[in-house]
């Protein structure tokens, strides 16, 4: 098959959070599959051109886009996708990429996902590849679905392609001033954005875009069935019990060839479930690092997180600093964003300088690290799509604690003590009594070093590689286009 998929982050080219590891690892993988997938994504400065060998490409070049009065030019650049036959198309466009982060609060946002959007379409049509889908990933390139009804209608390249919309996150909608519809040149077309939305001064990406894919999957099953409630569904609750019938929940796998404490290359001690002791040098390694002080009785509880109220990071406020009092335990947390919870992770800190290390900031050797060095990891989100850092915490031996909702729900099982099952320790609901009670059972439990075990060898032998993973993909884009090829 032919599979274009379009999406604001890619691994190993830009990432700020899951989307990009899944985009990155399912072209990898369905072309180890023999598809032909090609991917496309911006070329912000950020992006390392040398380090990738990302070249201009002849067959596409100063190609003219205007929204509304604005006018730009941009080229594309093409790259391999590392460990595959994968080719990876960025739009070189300086004037809408060139800032200093990826995503941005600047008034021109929706121009510089438009252009993604509708990029991708071009670039199909400039080198004549007739895709079998379009695979969207969230707001950002949610208009791509908009545009084959509307100004790529008559493009006969595309009149057997369909589009599948995945929601990786519907906490992030792009939803706009409803006066930007004259930017994006579709004015004319305003019966495809939703009425009540336009009528109410908005335009939203992604509604547009779940009004017209051809289907819609998001990250886990249980995340599926949460986005069609009131309390998940973040006002687009309705239109996804609409589409119900279309709609497929499809875990995330994990690319194992980075994310294995076997061959690990930025961990200092490789381990298996065969060598557990090989993971008490990391720990030991990563409390040097941190100037803590080691303790094998001791655990050490690590956090490696977008700092968004999604994460949960309120319910530490006063539970972890009772776990603290009662257990000495050290915690160690990686992260950066918002900055009541940079404020509260620093206040922590000070507090407790023998217990607490914060680091801010976003860094991919040391996120390893900690899941090499954690004998806990922490996530006890309001809300979990799915959710990478879990799994990875599995394959580690850094038993997860974790709030049962969407992703967080269909990877880590509850411990129980009678049977021996279960890999994680899981709290209902989201308040601190059921934080304390689940952070409180982990930090009990890892003193009885037989039981301790059990679970840490439960969690690492599950398997939620993308070699599995990627055949309900296949099998959903077979499904789409049955009879069209
Ligand atoms: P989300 O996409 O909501 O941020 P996920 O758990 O799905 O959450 O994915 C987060 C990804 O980003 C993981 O690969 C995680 O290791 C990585 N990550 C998040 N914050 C940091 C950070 N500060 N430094 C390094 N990696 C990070």
């Amino acid at each position: 098959m032919k599979i274009c998929l379009i999406a604001s982050e890619i691994v190993p080219f830009a990432k700020t959070g899951g989307l990009a590891d899944v985009v990155g690892a399912m072209g990898k993988y369905l072309s180890n599959r023999g598809h032909d997938a090609r991917l496309i994504m911006p070329l912000y400065s950020s992006v390392d051109i040398r380090k990738f060998n990302i070249k201009p490409l002849k067959a596409a070049r100063r190609c003219k886009i205007s929204f509304g009065k604005q006018k730009y030019i941009y080229d594309f650049y093409y790259a391999d996708l590392p460990q595959s036959k994968a080719q990876t198309y960025f739009i070189h466009c300086p004037a809408l990429y060139n800032r200093s982060s990826i995503y941005t609060n600047e008034p021109d946002e929706h121009i510089r996902f438009a252009l993604l959007s509708k990029a991708a379409l071009e670039l199909c049509r400039r080198t004549n590849w007739p895709p079998d889908i379009i695979h969207c990933n969230d707001w950002q390139t949610a208009l791509t679905p908009v545009l084959l009804k509307t100004q790529y209608r008559r493009e006969t390249l595309f009149q057997d392609t369909k589009t599948l919309l995945t929601i990786h996150n519907i906490g992030y909608q792009g939803s706009f001033k409803a006066e930007i519809i004259n930017d994006l040149e579709l004015s004319k077309h305003y019966k495809l954005f939703d009425g009540a939305d336009l009528y109410g001064g908005k335009l939203n990406f992604l509604r547009s875009g779940l009004l017209h894919a051809d289907k819609i999957s998001t990250v886990s099953e249980t995340y599926a069935r949460e986005i069609q409630t009131v309390e998940y569904g973040e006002g687009l609750q309705e239109l996804l019990q609409k589409r119900a019938a279309d709609l497929t929940g499809i875990l995330n796998g994990v690319d194992y060839d980075a994310w294995n404490p076997e061959t690990d290359k930025h961990i200092p001690y490789h381990y298996s479930v065969k060598s557990l002791s090989d993971k008490k040098k990391n720990k030991e390694y990563l409390l040097r690092q941190a100037s803590l002080k080691y303790d094998s009785k001791k655990p050490t509880i690590g956090m490696i997180t977008r700092l968004a109220a999604q994460k949960g990071l309120e319910l530490l406020d006063g539970v972890i600093e009772k776990i603290i009092v009662q257990y000495d335990i050290k915690l160690i947390v990686l992260g950066s964003g918002d900055e009541q919870y940079e404020r509260y992770l620093k206040a922590l800190q000070l507090q407790y300088p023998k217990n607490v290390v914060f680091y801010q900031g976003y860094n991919e050797p040391l996120s390893h690290l900690i899941e090499a060095g954690a004998d806990i990891f922490l996530m006890p989100s309001r809300y979990e799509p799915c959710g990478m850092n879990q799994i990875f915490s599995l394959k580690y031996g850094a038993v997860p604690v974790v709030r049962k909702t969407g992703g967080l729900a269909d990877t880590v099982e509850h411990y129980n003590w009678e049977t021996q099952r279960g890999d994680g320790f899981v709290f209902e609901h989201f308040n601190k009594d059921g934080f304390y009670w689940a952070l409180d059972y982990a930090v009990t439990t890892f003193l009885h070093r037989q039981a301790w075990k059990k679970i840490m060898k439960n969690g690492m032998r599950k398997d939620f590689s993308w070699d599995r993973q990627i055949q309900r993909y296949i099998d959903l884009y077979e499904q789409m286009t049955k009879g069209k090829r």
